[in-house]
């Protein structure tokens, strides 16, 4: 064996055995430093009046996100590190950012569950588009919603996860159609595959527009299922600034 190759060999080793660099700030020796983990671990509060699409035009209550981080800085970097380079290091950071994020908003999703009269909560994952799952090399929102039904059930709140969302596949070319019928075509992305049977909480990584999270309510309503809100990892700061309506929880 060569000196190459016996390098190449330690490297892959090390690899293995140490984690690389900080995926947040590239602080060196570690998966997520102290510094970025705290970025991700912020306070958890409710969100979603960064999300242009989640708060009605008419005044009318919206959706309820709740979430510990913005999608900026050191976050977002470790997000998409997390998203593309599938460090399972990193699944451990995320899981435990929505699990921490699930424990402070279970008292206010048992009470809109005593308010429906429900016993249990059903916690789905958004789906990914095709592409995005085969480019995707970590763990995703599927294992966010385990991790989310994990702590609310630790909590005291019956959850279980289930994946009853899919994105429809074969969209009809978009070219030739008028910016009102691209909408629409957006708008029916999400299909119901399955029967929640109890009230739902959806569960994502990042919350940009909202777009995709009122596409899954809607579809998840027209299937007789209440949506009580979401938790995600991020949400993208709105273009004025942080978070205008903080509604802290912790
Ligand atoms: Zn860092």
């Amino acid at each position: 064996m060569g000196l190459g190759q016996l390098k190449g060999y330690l490297g892959a080793a090390s690899e293995l055995v140490w984690p690389r660099d900080c995926a947040g700030c590239g602080a060196p020796h570690q998966a997520l430093c102290p510094e970025c983990r705290l970025e991700l671990l912020g306070p958890v509060t409710r969100r979603e009046q960064d999300a242009p699409r989640l708060v009605p035009a008419d005044g009318g209550p919206s959706l309820p996100v709740w979430s510990s981080a913005a999608y900026s800085g050191v976050v977002r970097a470790a997000i998409v590190d997390w998203k593309r380079r599938g460090r399972a290091e990193l699944d451990r950071e995320m899981l435990r950012a929505v699990a921490r994020t699930a424990e402070r908003a279970a008292p206010g999703l048992a009470e809109a569950l005593d308010r429906l009269q429900a016993s249990m909560l059903v916690v789905v994952p958004i789906p990914s588009r095709l592409l995005a799952r085969i480019r995707r090399a970590s763990a995703g929102p599927p294992a966010l919603a385990v991790a989310v039904a994990e702590a609310l059930v630790g909590w005291g709140l019956p959850a279980r996860p289930r994946r009853v969302l899919a994105r429809r596949t074969g969209r009809p070319d978009q070219s030739g159609l008028g910016l009102h019928q691209r909408a629409a075509n957006r708008e029916h992305a999400t299909r119901v595959v399955g029967r929640p049977g109890a009230p739902v909480l959806l569960v994502d990584d990042v919350l940009t527009t909202g777009a995709t999270l009122l596409d899954a309510e809607r579809a998840l309503s027209r299937a007789g299922a209440a949506t009580l809100g979401a938790i995600v990892l991020a949400v993208t700061p709105a273009p004025a600034g942080p978070s205008r309506s903080p509604g802290q929880v912790s």
